[in-house]
């Protein structure tokens, strides 16, 4: 693998941007100019966070996951930073061929994935043969053959082994992915006599931590011996067993890869130490064993872009309880859901900014529960938080927002989702415009104007 560009040195680039490391005076002006609330996206950071990966994996194929920010300019730049795609959905292939990713660089991950988008990657499948899919269940397989695919697949194993910040990203073990590590074998070399079996894959969850590095571990070293045993002839067992319902291939199948997915973590907490990527990396080629001939593949989203953007949004109303000062401000769950929706926690900092108000360093801290306009109970970033006393007209920023935060954005409430802007070098550009309330209705009146032309026009 050619150098890692990027990498000036640890102060250039540390292991984790904080939210106190973003310049005020740079992000107010970013607000004064386009509105709150706003996504700031810094690509030169999401260029840091590729070059950190590949220097930890230097031998390893890099993926980035794209559902964690999809935004073009994001995907430009994580091509141009020498990763791969992996795309959870049609939609997704799409947006990473548009962005100008080659097809043997775009992996598709198929979840239960609907008719419609096994219709557009076949096609796509066909113009660009080097991309590969992703099966997690048999039937996946038998769907895409009747649609005349044979081309690259992936094997999905559920490894039985889940790892996550939260129950609702614990993947490894949820019966929901991938084939049983069972059955994968089998399954394996069944599939290999329909499409050309490449890889094996799996992924533990999101978010994973010092803590979880043993059940890590364990998902690596298992995936290990099953591609040893894909890259070995067939056992007499298996090839007796399968050959009353069916063929299998029993020669050694020619693996290009394993992937042992993403879920590299990222310290939300001022307190909480970053994730030593290299140790992850060096537990990674020792649980995963020899494997000659076959690369290792990592799937990071998370990692890649959540430190790289922040979310800005304006203090709207702030209401003394008897208990803590609530306050008001013009984004919410549709704009930023994991508070709402994983507990999770995100960083708060007051940039201040009302006309006639004190500097936030001269202002005295206060317990803030800060929350949004959505009529929600669960609508809060925050509650009980020790931040400098906000004012109505304050600005404040949310921090590590660059990762499902607008791609998670809803328009619930009628609430059209935030503007964003993409930072390079000294220049803000503005990559996604603000939504209307005209963008609200749009699908009511297309659906109108299509019924329309299905009647022959208006009556
Ligand atoms: C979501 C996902 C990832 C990335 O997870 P992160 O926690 O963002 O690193 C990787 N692989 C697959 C299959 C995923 O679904």
């Amino acid at each position: 693998m050619t150098d890692v560009d990027g990498v000036a040195s640890a102060e250039a680039n540390p292991v984790t941007r904080r939210l106190t490391d973003w310049d005020r005076a740079r992000l107010t002006a970013l607000a004064n100019t386009y509105g709150t609330p706003l996504y700031v996206q810094d690509l030169d950071r999401v260029r840091q966070n590729c070059a950190r990966m590949r220097s930890a994996f230097p031998d390893a194929d890099v993926r980035y996951a794209v559902k964690a920010h999809t935004g073009r300019a994001v995907l430009e730049t994580v091509r141009e930073a020498g990763l791969d795609a992996e795309c959870a959905s049609a939609g997704e292939v799409d947006r990473a061929l548009t962005a100008g990713f080659t097809g043997e660089r775009v992996h598709y991950t198929a979840v239960n994935p609907p008719a419609r988008d096994l219709d557009r990657v076949v096609d796509i499948a066909a113009e660009a043969p080097a991309m590969t899919i992703t099966l997690g269940a048999v039937d996946t397989l038998d769907r895409l053959t009747e649609r005349g695919y044979d081309g690259r697949a992936c094997l999905r194993v559920n490894p039985g082994v889940g790892a996550g910040h939260h129950a609702k990203v614990r993947t490894g073990a949820a019966p929901k992915f991938g084939i049983p590590y069972d059955r994968a074998e089998r399954v394996a070399r069944e599939a290999a006599t329909r499409v050309d079996v490449v890889g094996i894959h799996a992924h533990a969850g999101s978010g994973i931590d010092a803590d979880d590095l043993e059940d890590h571990r364990s998902l690596v070293s298992r995936m290990g011996s099953l591609a040893r045993s894909l890259t070995a002839p067939a056992t007499d067992e298996l090839a007796a067993d399968s050959a009353d319902d069916g063929q299998i291939v029993t020669d050694p199948l020619a693996l290009e890869y394993v992937d042992v997915g993403g879920g590299f973590g990222v310290p939300y907490r001022a307190d909480e130490p970053p994730l030593d990527l290299d140790a992850v990396a060096e537990a990674t080629r020792d649980a995963l064993g020899v494997l000659p001939g076959v690369d290792l593949a990592v799937e990071p989203g998370r990692y890649v872009v959540a430190d790289a953007g922040v979310l800005l949004t304006r203090v709207n109303t702030v209401k003394p309880t008897a208990s803590e000062v609530v306050v008001g401000v013009d984004a919410g769950m549709t704009d930023l859901l994991r508070p709402a929706m994983y507990d999770a926690y995100h960083p708060i900092r007051l940039l201040g900014g009302a006309t006639a108000a004190p500097a936030p360093a001269d202002r005295e801290s206060t317990s803030v529960t800060v929350a949004g306009p959505i009529c929600e109970t669960g609508d809060v970033f925050c509650r009980d938080r020790r931040i400098e006393r906000p004012v109505r007209g304050d600005l404040l920023a949310v921090g590590i927002t660059g990762a499902y935060g607008y791609e998670m954005a809803s328009q619930y409430n009628s609430r059209p989702r935030s503007a964003e802007v993409a930072l390079a070098g000294g220049d803000a550009r503005l990559v996604r415009r603000r939504e209307r309330h005209a963008d609200l209705t749009r699908v009511e009146r297309d659906a109108t104007a299509d019924a329309d032309d299905e009647t022959g026009g208006s009556r």
